[in-house]
């Protein structure tokens, strides 16, 4: 009989250094929630945009962590930041406008970008004053981003594109975003090929944000709708045809991160608090997600290991957002069912906003469906 491939690797025991620093975050934390400066939100990463939090976590060197210090980063490891942001998440503190810029922007400039764009944008996200937005889905092309028919022309010092991209989270409120668009026409034999990357400014003329109201009339997402707006050379982000290559390296620390087993955290604890003091009666339903959520949690925490040691976590990382986003839907779930009109409000439009968030869990990031299929093919099942 063949032996399957190890999906996901080994995890290490935490070290006493990081340990220390986990400490300190719960520490600040605690004074931040005693001086009333949030209360926990579900979906915090998406939802909850505080730039004053985000100064504040700037000053205590909380961003930037794995950015080299020549960029004015912290030069530490994704250990560092897996502890940090994996305490801010199960707080559900507000932490959505630096989180595309730290998590996904810095190691894609550190990996792909030219020494000049390092310079230009690294400081900025490290001191938690420059934001971005990410622009790979478009109209009929989410989970096929191959099909992407922005289209970028070559001009005169640079690029002018047009095209129109869908659930752009924070675009209204962020100073940039990272695009892909078709820079030659689909060869149909080479359907990845073809594609590229640009930073464009999201105050650039001829670009306009709409926003696309959340079902309980939230905020985050939006259309940009961009209309021959100019790049200039010095945007192009990595290899002009290279963007496939790019987008799915990208992806390996957007799927991976503490973001897809904690978005429901804060209603997991008031779960278990209010089961704990006998308001709500004992299930052993809770006993099940904790377990799920700690052993997502494994697996979060050895991709971050993976991704110190530079070794490939794709599949891995698949592995943790499919585990991980069903299991913070069911805690939305649970939670749900345990709620009525006797539960104290605070908690009850907590676990609201959790239903109403649910469907979005196992979407963004590439969907469940999708990623199962990527699984599937590592395990030769297809
Ligand atoms: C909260 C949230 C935030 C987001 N933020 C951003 C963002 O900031 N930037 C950005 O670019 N995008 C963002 N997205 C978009 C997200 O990545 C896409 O919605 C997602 O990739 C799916 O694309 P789609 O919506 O076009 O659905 P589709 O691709 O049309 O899929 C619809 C359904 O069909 C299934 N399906 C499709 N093809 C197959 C197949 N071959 N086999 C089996 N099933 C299939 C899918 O799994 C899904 O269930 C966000 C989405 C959410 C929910």
């Amino acid at each position: 009989m063949s032996t399957l491939p190890r999906l996901v690797p080994p995890c290490s025991p935490e070290a006493p250094e990081l340990r220390a620093l986990r400490e300190e975050v719960r520490e600040f934390l605690d004074d931040q929630r005693a001086a009333g400066a949030f209360t926990p939100h579900v979906d915090c990463w998406i939802s909850a945009w505080d730039e004053e939090f985000t100064a504040a976590l700037a000053i205590r060197g909380w961003l930037g962590l794995t950015v080299p210090e020549e960029y004015g980063g912290h030069g530490k490891s994704f250990l560092h930041r897996y502890v940090v942001t994996e305490e801010l998440l199960a707080a559900g503190a507000p932490v959505a406008a630096h989180w595309v810029g730290d998590r996904q922007i810095a190691p894609s400039l550190l990996k792909y970008g030219t020494e000049g764009q390092r310079h230009a944008f690294l400081p900025g996200i490290v001191r938690g004053e420059r934001f971005f937005a990410i622009g790979m889905s478009e109209p009929d092309s989410g989970s096929d981003l191959a099909s992407a028919r922005t289209r970028a022309v070559r001009v005169e010092d640079g690029w002018r594109i047009t095209g129109t991209k869908v659930w752009t989270s924070g675009a209204h409120r962020s100073h940039a975003l990272m695009l892909l668009a078709r820079t030659s026409p689909v060869d149909p034999e080479h359907r990845h090929a073809g594609l590229s990357q640009f930073i464009v400014d999201l105050d650039s003329p001829g670009l306009t944000i709409s926003p696309i109201h959340w079902m309980n009339g939230e905020h985050h997402f939006n259309e940009v709708s961009l209309d021959e707006v100019f790049v200039p050379d010095d945007r192009v982000f990595g290899e002009i045809g290279n963007g496939w290559k790019q987008v799915t390296s990208e992806l390996g620390f957007e799927r991976s991160g503490p973001e897809r087993t904690l978005s429901t955290f804060p209603v997991l604890a008031g779960l278990a608090d209010r089961m704990g003091r006998g308001e709500l009666p004992a299930d052993p339903a809770l006993g099940r997600l904790v377990a799920r959520i700690t052993g997502a949690r494994q697996m979060s925490a050895a991709v971050a290991g993976q991704l110190q040691r530079h070794l490939p976590a794709d599949v891995a990382a698949a592995v943790v957002k499919v585990l991980g986003t069903t299991t913070e839907g069911d805690i939305a779930d649970l939670a749900d069912l345990h709620c009525d009109d006797t539960t104290d409000p605070g908690f009850r439009d907590l676990v609201q906003t959790a239903v109403d968030h649910r469907p979005g869990f196992t979407i963004r990031g590439g969907t469940n469906e999708i990623l199962r299929g990527v699984i599937a093919r590592e395990l030769g099942l297809r």
